[in-house]
């Protein structure tokens, strides 16, 4: 398969923040969001074999593994990547951008999966049956670079009564919109989500690849 990076670093967003994990950037994305900050990664890449990867892998030699994109379900080989990284017990975490039915992601790997605000301009592809498949070991990420997106979010997680489902991210697009803004709001509403920043931008330059 067509893998455009594998890199060690530390999980910048999710429950699973400030862990060290290992990520496996996949090739491809069929969406083309207004903010994305992964356009390298929907051509560019090398085709290795799924024992390559997994060897690859083994190298880094963390316990989590964040099998992302691009867009991982973009690969029809992606199913059988998250196998071989269960069988060998790794954590599997695989972030989706919601356009794809996720019932092809094994069920024993994280499910963190986009929705995508209007400001995407991306939110019309959303897969909405996904919600139905999600549990409370998932995660449902918004990123937020408005007041509209923040009050389209609210009446998804209203309408869906995701809070219950699954856990809840709320985060922001990078220099957008005032994080501290959107704290006051989901405080204000009291709103039963996990507000997140992308930890690996302050640590790191915002625009620096594999980290
Ligand atoms: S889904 Fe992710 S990789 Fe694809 S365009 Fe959107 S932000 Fe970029």
């Amino acid at each position: 398969m067509m893998i455009n990076e594998i890199f060690k670093s530390i999980q910048g967003e999710t429950s699973y923040v400030g862990l060290p994990c290992t990520f496996i950037r996949i090739t491809g994305c069929n969406l083309r969001c207004s903010y994305c900050d992964t356009m390298y990664a929907y051509e560019e890449g090398n085709e290795m074999s799924l024992s390559t990867i997994l060897e690859t892998v083994a190298g880094f030699n963390t316990k989590i593994v964040c099998v992302t994109g691009g867009e991982p379900l973009s690969s029809k080989d992606t199913p059988l990547l998250i196998e071989g990284l269960l069988d060998k017990n790794y954590a599997v975490l695989v972030e989706t951008n919601g356009s794809y039915d996720i019932r092809t992601i094994p069920q024993k790997a994280v499910k963190i999966m986009d929705i995508k605000c209007p400001d995407s301009n991306m939110s019309h592809l959303m897969d909405w049956q996904n919600i139905n498949h999600l549990t409370t070991s998932d995660e449902v990420k918004f990123v937020l670079s408005s007041r509209k997106d923040y009050e389209w979010t609210k009446e998804v997680i209203r309408k869906y009564n995701l809070s219950e489902i699954t856990k809840v991210l709320i985060g922001t697009v990078f220099g957008a919109i005032s994080p501290k803004l959107v704290v006051q709001w989901i405080l204000e509403d009291n709103l039963d989500v996990r507000f997140q920043l992308q930890l690996h931008k302050y640590i790191w330059e915002p625009q620096t690849r594999g980290v």
